[in-house]
């Protein structure tokens, strides 16, 4: 038997059907470990886009879902989160094998999704809308109603993840969702599909199309019966589905990439920000849009903490992601290797010291050496530019102004940590710091209850939290008035003829005689 056969074949999630390609296409989902297949997945393009669109539509526009009580839709998701628990062996083994990060850091990201169906299941039942106070006879009050059909396009470095921060505040909220995952780990968000049907969701209120992004993921993006796209990916395809998404005016979250600095100052406890040092680049294989990428430390120490920093990187097992003794896995592709040994190339031209590391690994499997450029200028390319890799800049500074000023000095403002014991400049710093994430002392944890997203370049709108269950709302305001009157600006021909007085709802304060069209807003006093 070929390998061929021996592979899974796994088909997509269309109208509640699982189904191939309509073309019958299909291509290889790869083991970055051994650069061996593992499955064969359905090459989905336009016809099979259009379809799913259709279905989410009918879903969305008379379907069930976003007409269940918020209590139903909140059970249905602590369901899945349940179901997930149950499988998370299976799932990070999937998950690890599409992708190559370590099983260790797959079954934290497994369970992280789980505590994500389960938070947005508990949001759905929590948040309400409001009644406001406003003058006049009247009530008005703000309903929060579900923004329709939205698109998720995922990238492959947290596969299920990043699909589970955007299903679940979207289902959550009333929406129905079709995912587009990356066409290098579609495999766990595939998985989901069957999690959310075995679950009770109804038919077309989630779907997963396979395929590549600039054919399927674009249809979705230019889709004028498509409401929003939420995006994790690259700042370049950001744009591109920015400029897709103009169409139609559909609501765009972007969550994209980073450069993200890592400060040290010499006060820090050195054991700790050493250890947030590496954890911070090589957790992931440096394949984390968070990553601390450019190290900043303060030039007192930086001879000494330069020295046990590439010691450190140096011993770092890089190894087979499901063996317990690996502490870094492969990158995820041979396209990601190639980038990753560009930039060492680059960097080594515009002069940076190469401190550790620079070479692939011998044998089988995309594995790259834990690498370290020093002294470097923060003006480089390696210190602009996301490697998304093993690849950590080190850049020297004297004072906090200089760090703040080096820290700001990028397009990009997703993430940054401080290392310090003195709080009042860890807050000062922190302060300072244009970005959306940031860790005093600690480098990674992340929460669903707070908000994930970035600054500049690095994103439009949040994920995570009850920011993150506002990206899929509308809002509507709801006035109402409580006379039982009209209105009577134009009550000329009326019994009495009076004529209304016109009132500023701005100020509350009643015109003079004069009507003022030109400030009127709509509520005559004297209409009664
Ligand atoms: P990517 O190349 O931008 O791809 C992301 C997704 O977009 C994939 O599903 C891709 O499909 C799809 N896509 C590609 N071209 C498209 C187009 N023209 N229209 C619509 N969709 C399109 O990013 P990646 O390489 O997968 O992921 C790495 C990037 O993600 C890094 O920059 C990283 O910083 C960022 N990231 C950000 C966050 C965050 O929270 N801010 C989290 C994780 C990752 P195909 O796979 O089929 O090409």
């Amino acid at each position: 038997m070929s390998t061929i056969q021996q592979l899974k074949t796994y088909q997509m999630l269309i109208d509640g059907q699982w189904v191939a390609a309509a073309s019958g296409l299909t291509y290889q989902v790869v083991d970055p470990a051994t650069e061996q297949p593992i499955a064969i997945v359905p090459k989905g393009a336009v016809a099979d886009a259009e379809r799913a669109v259709r279905a989410a539509r009918k879903a969305f526009d008379s379907g069930p879902w976003p007409r269940k009580l918020a209590v139903e839709r909140s059970e249905l998701l602590h369901k899945a989160a349940g179901l997930i628990r149950e499988r998370a062996e299976d799932l990070a083994l999937l998950e690890t094998r599409q992708m190559g990060k370590l099983l260790a850091e797959s079954l934290v990201d497994v369970n992280d999704a789980a505590h994500t169906f389960d938070y947005y299941a508990g949001l759905a039942v929590e948040q309400h809308g409001q009644t406001l106070e406003v003058p006049g006879e009247s009530m008005s009050m703000v309903v929060r109603e579900p923004i329709g059909v939205t698109a998720g396009i995922t990238p492959w470095n947290f596969p299920l993840l990043m699909a589970a921060w955007k299903v679940a505040p979207s289902l959550a909220a009333g929406n129905v969702m079709i995912l587009k995952p990356a066409s290098v780990s579609p495999l766990t968000s595939l998985e989901l599909g069957h999690i959310l049907e075995e679950a009770g969701l109804p038919e077309g209120v989630f779907q997963v199309l396979t395929g590549p992004g600039g054919e399927v993921g674009d249809y979705l993006a230019t889709s004028g019966d498509i409401d929003m796209v939420a995006f994790t990916g690259s700042v370049e395809v950001g744009k591109a589905i920015m400029r897709a998404g103009a169409g139609n005016v559909k609501k765009v979250g972007l969550e994209l990439g980073g450069k993200s600095p890592n400060i040290v100052f010499e006060d820090a406890d050195f054991e700790a920000a050493i250890d947030g040092a590496l954890v911070g680049i090589f957790a992931g294989s440096g394949e984390v849009c968070s990553a601390g990428s450019r190290l900043l430390v303060q030039r007192s120490i930086y001879d000494r903490f330069v020295g046990e920093l590439v010691s450190r990187a140096m011993a770092i097992r890089v190894g087979a992601p499901a063996e317990e003794s690996s502490e870094m896995g492969p990158v995820v592709s041979q396209q990601q290797l190639d980038t990753v040994e560009r930039y060492v190339k680059i960097g080594l031209q515009e002069g940076a010291k190469l401190a550790t590391g620079g070479h692939r690994l011998e044998g089988r499997g995309y594995y790259y050496e834990p690498t370290i450029f020093v002294d470097v200028d923060n003006r480089m390319r390696v210190a602009q530019e996301e490697i998304f890799g093993p690849v950590l800049v080190v850049i020297p500074f004297e004072t906090e102004a200089e760090a703040i000023a080096i820290a700001n000095d990028t397009i990009y403002g997703l993430a940054g940590a401080v290392w310090t014991r003195d709080v009042t400049r860890a807050m000062r710093v922190i302060k300072a710091l244009r970005a959306g994430i940031t860790w005093v002392n600690t480098y990674h944890p992340t929460y669903s209850e707070a908000p994930w997203g970035g600054y500049k370049q690095s994103g439009v709108g949040r994920e995570l939290g009850t920011f993150g269950l506002d990206e899929y709302q509308e809002v509507k305001q709801i006035n109402i008035d409580l006379t039982g009157r009209a209105l009577g600006v134009y009550q000329h021909g009326t019994e009495d003829g009076k004529q209304g007085k016109v009132v500023s709802l701005n100020d509350r304060r009643p015109f003079n005689d004069e009507f003022k069209a030109d400030e009127w807003v709509g509520y005559c006093e004297n209409c009664r």
